[in-house]
Parts: structure tokens; sequence; C-alpha cells
């Protein structure tokens, strides 16, 4: 496994295909220290003895020990581990840790290249290829992202049916030794400071959107692939620094002529599968969210609580009441991951089958319980920065600038009229309400809120995935036997049925 030195070390000898603000950057450019230091947290972890069992894994395909943002989930153990790694990890950083979009692709990638292979009758060798990539992957500890949200263009038109036919990656030569493709995909977190880029379809593919069913890896400074990226760090300190400063970064990947050889492609017109792909990478995807929504809970939890003691209102009952609101929700996000992790199986819900056996035998989490823990949590952000408003009142708005702390003539007044709770230094008073200030008030923080209420999927779709998948007919029959009308069945959810159905 690398560490973080060597992470950022690989980086520095990739090609300059990053823009920002006009101009061409090198990935380990100043301004993207705060997104490396914050990836690099998953290698400083993983070396750590005690996290070995929670971020490391044996990979299957090479017996050799990998860290876990690599593996491919084995059981519902490894389910498990993932939620319980990425919470960990996100508590450390104070936020988004930015590494779970790789490994969702991947568990994605792995399953449905394997399915798409099996209906091709050997014609293609997408799962051998992908397994080829992976080994690699895993042996040379590279961070991965996953690029499936498309431009999309008119959203009430099919693929197939835009104006411009690229408004969803696509695509258009097939070659002898690969395929060329062109479009681009949008808000691609990390994508900037990721060894490898992973695309793969972003939503239900028919039978004429088939050059849209495209999965393939090409590395984050592929020759025909640009990226123009957006940095989010946090307000720049030069007095009062932070004990960690997080940072992220999105990119709008832009791929014009790319050519892809066939050993890095993993789907290439299988419509239907492409239609799996971009559920299933969103299925794993907001499983990851369980894991890291209760962490950012978990913050916002600490800052609640800490405004309120700042503001000496810690014991009032309206402070109580939201608390325990900002508790329940993560708790409850929490036990959905979990329970989705425990009832995993090789297998994917199909409408109009149900569940049914997918894959190569690895473990995909249960659909119904990551997705309930995603909408929930994910519509709770906005309400969630309501209560730090409400408990923190106006100060974090206008809070005076550091540097009007530093300056010996407004600081000690400022230390004084800042001041609220008499047993807490003013100087960490201080320091609590610039931090607020970064969650609330800045545009990182803006942004954060925005990346958590639509990444992984706005709550519409996880509230379209789960009306479509669980079995809201047998509850009507259930009603309708308790109500004494016609077509009422007592066993509609027996167990049995429950288990099959769900
Ligand atoms: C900070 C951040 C990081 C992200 N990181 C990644 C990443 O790493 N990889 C990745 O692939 N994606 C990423 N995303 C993308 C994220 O998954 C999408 O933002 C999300 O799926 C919503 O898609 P959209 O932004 O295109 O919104 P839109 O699709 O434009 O949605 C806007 C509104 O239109 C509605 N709508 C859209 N289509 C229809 C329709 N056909 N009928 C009716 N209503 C419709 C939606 O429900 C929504 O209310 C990220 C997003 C953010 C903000």
């Amino acid at each position: 496994m690398r560490s973080k030195e060597q992470y950022i070390e690989g980086l520095s000898r990739m090609k300059r295909n990053l823009y920002f603000d006009g101009r061409l950057i090198d990935r380990t450019d100043e301004l993207q220290m705060d997104c490396l230091n914050t990836i690099g947290t998953t290698f400083d972890e993983a070396a750590k003895p005690e996290n070995q069992d929670l971020c490391t894994a044996i990979s299957h395909l090479t017996g050799r020990r990998i860290n876990r943002f690599t593996h491919v989930h084995q059981n519902t153990d490894d389910l498990h581990k993932k939620q319980d790694m990425t919470r960990m990890l996100c508590q450390k950083v104070g936020g988004c840790i930015q590494r779970c979009m790789g490994i969702d692709g991947t568990n994605a990638i792995y399953n449905v290249s394997y399915e798409a292979d099996k209906q091709n009758n050997g014609a293609t060798e997408y799962h051998e290829n992908f397994k080829k990539w992976l080994a690699r992957f895993q042996t040379e500890d590279l961070v991965g992202c996953c690029a499936q949200t498309d431009v999309k263009g008119d959203r009430m038109l099919r693929p197939a049916e835009q104006p411009n036919p690229s408004a969803y990656v696509r695509i258009k030569e097939r070659r002898k030794d690969g395929i060329v493709v062109e479009g681009c995909k949008l808000h691609i977190s990390e994508a900037s400071v990721a060894d490898e880029v992973l695309v793969l379809p972003t939503r239900a593919l028919r039978k004429e959107d088939k050059d849209y069913a495209v999965a393939f890896a090409v590395p984050g400074d592929w020759d025909g692939m640009k990226q123009v990226v957006t940095i989010h760090n946090a307000r720049l300190r030069e007095h009062y620094p932070r004990g960690f400063t997080m940072g992220a970064t999105d990119s709008y990947l832009i791929f014009d002529n790319c050519f892809v050889p066939w050993e890095r492609v993993f789907l290439a017109g299988e419509n239907l599968h492409g239609g799996a792909c971009a559920l299933l990478f969103a299925l794993f995807h907001r499983h990851s969210y369980s894991g890291c929504k209760p962490a950012i809970g978990d913050v916002i939890l600490g800052i609640a609580a800490l405004a309120a003691e700042v503001n000496n209102i810690h014991k009032t009952e309206h402070v109580r009441a939201k608390l325990a609101e900002i508790i329940m929700t993560s708790e409850l996000g929490y036990a959905a991951g979990y329970t989705a992790s425990d009832l995993g199986r090789p297998e994917l819900y199909v409408p109009g089958l149900g569940f049914v056996p997918y894959g190569p035998g690895s473990y995909i989490p249960h659909s119904i319980y990551a997705n309930v823990g995603r909408c929930l949590t994910g519509e709770a952000v906005y309400h969630e920065s309501e209560i730090l408003c409400d408990i923190s009142g106006g100060v974090t708005a206008t809070f005076p600038h550091e540097k009007d702390f530093a300056n010996p003539e407004t600081g000690e007044l400022l230390l004084k009229y800042t001041k609220r709770n008499p047993n807490i230094p003013a100087e960490d008073q201080a320091q609590f309400w610039r931090f607020l200030g970064d969650i609330l008030c800045s545009a990182s923080g803006g942004i954060m809120n925005v990346g958590n209420y639509h990444g992984g999927g706005s709550p519409i779709m996880e509230q379209i995935a789960i009306t479509t998948q669980y079995d809201i007919e047998s509850r009507k029959k259930l009603v309708k036997y308790i109500a004494g009308m016609s077509g009422g069945d007592r066993e509609a959810l027996s167990p049995v049925a429950k288990k099959n159905g769900r």
C-alpha cells in the first residue's frame, strides 16, 4: 500500500490537463493541497496497525493486503466495514473523505461487466479486462473517481433524442483497437486528484440509446480528456489556524475525440447493462452516504452543542429538541446503512422480477435501505443548517475578520465584546465562530450543502428507487383484508413473502 507522500508524488508526475480559473495548473498546485491532505488521510489511517481491520482488506484477486477503498465487497462484513470506515474517516477530516466514488464505481463495474459478458456468450471480455485493471488498481493503491453525471441537456429528452448528441457521453466511433468517446461528465468529485477516472452511464437506456451504454477507465491525465476544475477550499487563515482544513474539488471532464483501447472498456453498447450500471453505482454510492452523512451529522451535532454552550443556552428545552433531531437523523441514516449492509447479497433488484442473483458473487447492499438512508439524511441537510443558524444567532454572518483580532488596536476590544459564556476562554469562542462561519456562511460551506443534498442522486431519485422497488401492492392487500374489502390477503406480508419481495 502507498503512503500519502507516494500518492502525491505520483500525481506530480502526471501531465497537465487541469484548467482552473482560466489557466493550466499542476495537480500539486497549492490550491489542491487541502483536498490532497483530505484524501491523504485515507493512506495515513490505513497505515496504522489499529486501523488494519477497518481500513484494509485482503484482495480476492491477489491475496494481498490492500486499502479498503480499492476492495470489492466479498461478504456482509465488508459492507459493514466500508460504512464504518467511511464514518470514521469523514469524522477525522470533518466532512467528505473524497475517496468513496472510486470504490463504488469499481464495485458497480465489477458486477455489470460480468453480467454483460455472460449475456454476450463470450463475445466480449469486459470482466477479464476489468479484473486486470482492478488488480493493478489494488496493488498500486490508486485513487479512483467515478464520472457518472452527464450534462443531460434538455431534461425531458432521452439521450438519443437530444439536439446535442453528446449531451450524454457516447461512443462516437468503434475501431479495431478500441472506441472513440465524446461528451462531458460534470460535478466529478476529486477527478483532479485521482489517478484513475471510472466512467459509466447515468440513467436507464433504451435500444436507441445503445451508444450511450459505455463504461471505461482512463488515467486522470489521459489524452483527449480535459478537466475544468472548481476548487472548494475553506477561507484562508493567517493567524488562527484550524486543527484540520478539509478541501474538495469537482471537475467538468470533457472528452473530445478521446480514444479508449478495448482493454480499458468495460461496456460498449449493451443498453440494459448500461442502465444496471447506473443503478448499481448509485446504490453503492448511497450506501457510502450512510457512512459519510452520519459523520457530517456528528460534526453538525458538535457544532450545535458548542454554539449553545458558547451562548450559554445549552440547558434550554428548545436546544435539547434540536440536538435530539440531529442525532435521530444521523443515527437513522446509519441504521439504514447498517441494515443495507446486513441484508447485502450477490443480488440486484430487477423491476418485475424482484431480487435476482447478479454478478460473480460479490456483495451488493440492500437497495431499499441504502436509498431510504440516503434520502432521509440528504433531505435533512438544509434543515440542519437552519438549526445551526437558529442556535448561533447572527454572529457567524458578521464576525470580524481574523486580522482585526490580530491587530493590537482592535484585538482586545473584540475579545471583550465577542465573549459570551464566562466559563469559556474568549479566544476559543472566537475560534469557534470562525469555524462555524466556514460551515454556515462561506462559499465552500454552501457548496458542501449542495453536494450533501444532490451527491449520490437528488432525493427524488431515491424516492423513485424506493417506490418502484418496495412491495406496495402487498400492503394494499393487507389493508383490504383488515378493512373487510374484496381482494384482501392476510398473509400478503407473511415472513416468507416479505423475505422474497421485501
Ligand atoms: C458537490 C457535488 C459533487 C458531486 N460529485 C459527483 C461525482 O463525483 N460523480 C458523479 O457522477 N456525480 C456527482 N455529482 C452529481 C450528482 O449526482 C447530481 O448533481 C445529481 O444526481 C442531480 O443531477 P443534476 O445535478 O444533473 O440535476 P438535474 O438532473 O438537473 O436535476 C434538477 C431538477 O430537475 C429534476 N429533473 C431532472 N430530470 C428530470 C426529468 N426527466 N423529469 C422530471 N424532473 C427531472 C430533478 O429531479 C431535480 O429536481 C455531484 C454533485 C455535486 C453537487
